[in-house]
């Protein structure tokens, strides 16, 4: 498949900078330990395998027939079934020096991402709107989401250094409140 290069340089631009837009933002968020977007898109043959092997159902066929994640129904637990289904990009991403350090047991050990990512709660958020719930918070293993008084009664706030991209959050927030979105690795940042 032909790579849009123009296309690729506003992904691969930093999030902080304020002037891209959130569709520019946007990378699909695929499976754990996938290499890069273009890679990726260049080298999934499109079997199905992660789809059929991962036991959360948390992977779909997306736009094109290519793996993406779907929080929207369940959490990832970092079983590396995916990974070990897949002959192809898995494989050489776990091989690959940037994604060699974010094995699965480094995640839980060390906290380091199994893909890069960002996570936000938009005003949606039953707590922002003065309706208790903490459901977010209880889920997660991680205590990566604090409760804070911002208003007459708690809200969360997510700590993306000690969240593990694990989704949990994302399907039991009865708001649909939780936004992910991919980023771009510090690796092909140049970072
Ligand atoms: S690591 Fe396991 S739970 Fe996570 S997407 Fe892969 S198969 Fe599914
Ligand atoms: S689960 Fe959703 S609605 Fe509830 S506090 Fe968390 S973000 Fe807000
Ligand atoms: S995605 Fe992050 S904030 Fe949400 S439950 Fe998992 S570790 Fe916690």
């Amino acid at each position: 498949m032909a790579i849009n290069h123009s296309r690729r340089a506003l992904f691969l631009r930093p999030f902080s900078q304020p002037e891209l837009s959130n569709e520019q933002r946007y990378l699909p968020l695929r499976p754990p330990w996938s290499l890069e977007d273009d890679d990726f898109i260049e080298q999934c043959t499109q079997c199905s395998q992660c789809v059929d092997v991962c036991e959360e159902n948390i992977i779909k066929l997306a736009d094109g027939g290519y793996p993406e994640l779907d929080f929207n129904k369940g959490e990832c637990t970092f079983c590396e079934a995916c990974v070990n289904a897949c002959e192809k990009q898995f494989t050489q991403s776990v091989l690959n020096t940037d994604h060699k350090k974010t094995s699965p047991a480094l995640v839980k050990n060390q906290g380091l991402k199994a893909f890069y990512f960002n996570l936000e709660i938009d005003d949606s958020c039953l707590s922002k709107q003065k309706i208790s719930c903490q459901s977010c918070q209880e889920v997660c293993d991680s205590r990566s989401i604090s409760m804070k008084w911002l208003t007459s009664i708690p809200v969360p706030e997510i700590s993306l250094e000690d969240c593990t991209g694990c989704g949990a959050c994302v399907s039991i927030c009865p708001s649909s409140s939780f936004k992910m979105s991919a980023l771009a690795s510090p690796n092909s940042l140049g970072l």
